[in-house]
């Protein structure tokens, strides 16, 4: 399959499809996947690339950021997988 990278606009023959929602993406490697369609840390924008927390639809990359937004939405605890984190 041949595709340009919606990402960095390389035209590669090893390029794949990303599928979101029912949209789909060309990307020539996963680091302009990441990049251009990982979510990303609600309080530090890094790309979010593992699990993530989830928090009142915001993407956190790790407990110390869902922290320091929660301050604004007065929240005691987040839940990361099955595991759930008590910020106070
Ligand atoms: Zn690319
Ligand atoms: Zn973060």
């Amino acid at each position: 399959m041949i595709g340009i990278c919606e990402n960095c606009g390389n035209n590669y023959d090893k390029a794949f499809i990303v599928v979101i929602d029912e949209e789909e993406h060309i990307f020539d490697s996963f680091e302009c996947a990441i990049n251009k369609v990982a979510p990303r840390c609600h309080h530090c924008h890094t790309p979010i690339i593992g699990h993530g927390i989830e928090f009142e639809e915001n993407f956190f990359c790790c407990g110390r950021c869902a922290k320091s937004a929660s301050t604004h939405i007065a929240a005691h605890s987040v839940t990361y997988g099955t595991t759930r984190i008590l910020l106070s």
